[in-house]
């Protein structure tokens, strides 16, 4: 290369193969390689290059000429272009886990294409520097295996999805950025706007009504890889922008949603890590997970439910269960297979998980060959105690867990020490995949102000038979409505809509809007509704979730290419930042000082890793 002129230089080919993909079929051939500097090994009279590029690693041998003369410039994570002969690697040195293993090249040029400057950490140690300089030098990380396996995993599963549903008719449509707000829960991001003095557009938070308006407009069937940005507290693992895989269908029953989703589920899960997922998935009511599970979102890779035990209890002769009862509590058991071995302060950490959820503390009793034994046993008569045995199916060996109290309190915190004694005492089978609905969720939860949210959003359709009651008693009205969950992981949530007007306005009324505000607020999607809106439902699944399970990573971070910081910012581009004044103007805009209690510490959320 050193030899041709500079214009022969500029139009000659960079590479003729890529690193990861020179093999023995290419040995005695002369081949043109560029990547990044993995490892440089200088041995004195000859230097070895591991050259990296997206498909692998290449060995480089530079022993003599130009190449090993200029081996001293070749910095890690510099950017090196070789051309040399492929030969096999002597006898030895062969390393079977990488497809060029068998193979180097001899370089006979070389040449720098940029240099680089000293590294804020070595590629191999990502993980030891703190996450502020990980994602200021996004770029140096997303060059590792590691990383670069989750981006594809990432784009196959999004290729996958596009591919199934296009298959089905599902049309891909994208939806404005700037739009009304969306209620989602979430506070919005709002963009103001130039031209209109003081007013100002909100970012999506989904593209819900927009999804629904496409139903108006006769689309059938749509979907989008939708981003989603919500203005969320500020919590462990939550990013400002996500994104959905976004579908809606017209004229369609819960169960067309759930055979839609579940094939792309498996075809997602066949074509990312090949696994092949049992259809259909169970189907659970929400009543019934939290009753078995303490959960909405139960992780159903093991059994162990939860048991209710009220109507043994009256008698029981241990006063905190009869109390609890008469004071309208209930008394959940969990049956806890094996865990009689434990030792107490093992036992008193599982109580610590159910005193976190509100649990005064956590009874127990050990099961023996003869019965209940220590713990509460000595409280309990012997007819209670034959019956919890039969009712748990406990066998010798067992530890039972007690957590008796108000309903929703005892069901979730039972729930999480079992989820903590799974973790603990290994229950969860490795690689095992647990997909299920649950469904019939209750249409609106009490705001604590003697009014009613919608549980999910207010565009749910109630279920038939809760009509007519539905504005007598709001809080017995169950929706269609339906999550989807993955080994204790809510991946996405979605319904049967409103496609009435009427209807949908009688919901603004019980979430507590007036005619006025409503018209103001969703004016225009009633409007759509009244122009002949067909039935329709659908469900909007989380990308990123579903990533993270797939590469099996402990943060959504992981799997995103840019993401923020848990103070939703990001060190890469240093955005949010100020803008100009002029620009200030021009949107009418003036800063308040800072109030001092707002003033954000700088400092990453606590458990932020
Ligand atoms: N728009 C909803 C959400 O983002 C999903 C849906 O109901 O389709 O959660």
């Amino acid at each position: 290369m050193n030899n041709m002129s500079k214009s022969e230089q500029a139009n000659a080919p960079l590479r003729t193969h890529r690193c990861g993909e020179v093999s023995e079929a290419l040995v005695g051939r002369t081949i043109s390689v560029a990547g990044w500097a993995a490892r440089v090994r200088n041995l004195g009279g000859v230097v070895f290059v591991d050259l990296r590029d997206r498909y692998g690693e290449l060995q480089v041998v530079c022993e003599d000429g130009a190449p090993l003369a200029l081996a001293a410039d070749f910095k890690l994570e510099s950017v090196l272009g070789f051309t040399g002969e492929v030969r096999r690697r002597p006898e030895g040195m062969v390393n079977p886990d990488k497809a060029s293993g068998a193979v180097e090249l001899v370089a006979r040029s070389a040449v720098v294409l940029n240099g680089c400057a000293p590294l804020p950490f070595q590629l191999d140690q990502a993980d030891r520097a703190g996450e502020e300089l990980r994602l200021k030098y996004r770029y140096i990380h997303l060059r590792s295996p590691a990383m670069l396996r989750n981006l594809e995993i990432r784009h196959r599963a999004a290729q996958a999805a596009r591919r199934y549903l296009s298959g089905l008719d599902f049309l891909e449509v994208e939806t404005p950025l700037l739009i009304r707000t969306t209620p989602e829960g979430a506070r919005d991001y709002v963009v103001p706007s130039r031209i209109h003095h003081g007013q100002f557009y909100a970012l999506p938070q989904s593209p819900q009504l927009y999804k629904q308006i496409l139903m108006a407009s006769g689309i059938d069937r749509y979907f989008q890889l939708a981003r989603c940005l919500r203005d969320e507290d500020l919590r462990k693992d939550r990013q400002p922008e996500h994104t959905q895989i976004d579908l809606e269908m017209s004229f369609c029953s819960e169960n067309e949603v759930y055979g839609i989703v579940e094939q792309m589920m498996a075809t997602i899960f066949a074509e990312t890590i090949g696994v092949q997922l049992p259809t259909p998935f169970p189907r659970i009511s929400y009543d019934d997970a939290m009753d078995l599970y303490g959960s909405d979102k139960p992780d159903l890779r093991f059994g162990n439910p939860m048991h209710k035990v009220d109507d043994l209890v009256p008698g029981c002769g241990f006063k905190v269960f009869e109390d609890a009862l008469s004071s309208g509590g209930t008394v959940r058991c969990l049956c806890a297979p094996g865990l009689a071995a434990w030792s107490r302060k093992q036992v008193d950490e599982l109580e610590q998980v159910a005193r976190k959820h509100g649990a005064f503390g956590l009874a127990r009793t050990k099961v023996t060959a003869t019965g209940v034994d220590t713990g509460i046993a000595k409280f309990l008569s012997p007819e209670f105690a034959a019956a919890l045995t039969e009712r748990t199916g406990a066998r010798e060996g067992d530890l039972l867990l007690f957590i008796a109290g108000e309903k929703d309190m005892a069901r979730s915190a039972l729930g999480a020490v079992r989820l903590e004694a799974a973790a603990r005492a290994d229950w969860i089978p490795p690689d095992s995949w647990a997909l299920a609905w649950v469904r019939n969720f209750p249409l609106f939860e009490a705001d604590g102000q003697g009014g009613w949210t919608a549980c999910h959003h207010m565009f749910t359709q109630p279920r038939p038979e809760d009509l007519d009651s539905l504005e007598e008693d709001p809080g017995a009205a169950r929706a269609q409505l339906y999550d989807l969950v993955c080994n204790g992981v809510e991946l996405g949530s979605g319904s049967i809509r409103i496609h009435q007007r009427e209807l949908q306005e009688q919901v603004f009324r019980i979430v507590g809007m007036d005619r006025q505000e409503y018209l103001a607020k969703f004016g225009f999607f009633l409007d759509a509704l009244g122009f002949g809106a067909p039935p329709h439902g659908g469900i909007a699944l989380g990308l990123d979730r579903i990533v993270m399970l797939l590469t099996g990573s402990p943060s959504l971070r992981e799997v995103i290419a840019f993401p923020k910081t848990t103070l939703a910012a990001s060190p890469l581009d240093g955005s949010p930042g100020p803008i100009s004044a002029s620009q200030l103007e021009e949107l009418h805009l003036d800063i308040l000082p800072q109030r001092e209690d707002k003033a954000a510490d700088g400092k990453s959320v606590p458990g932020d890793s």
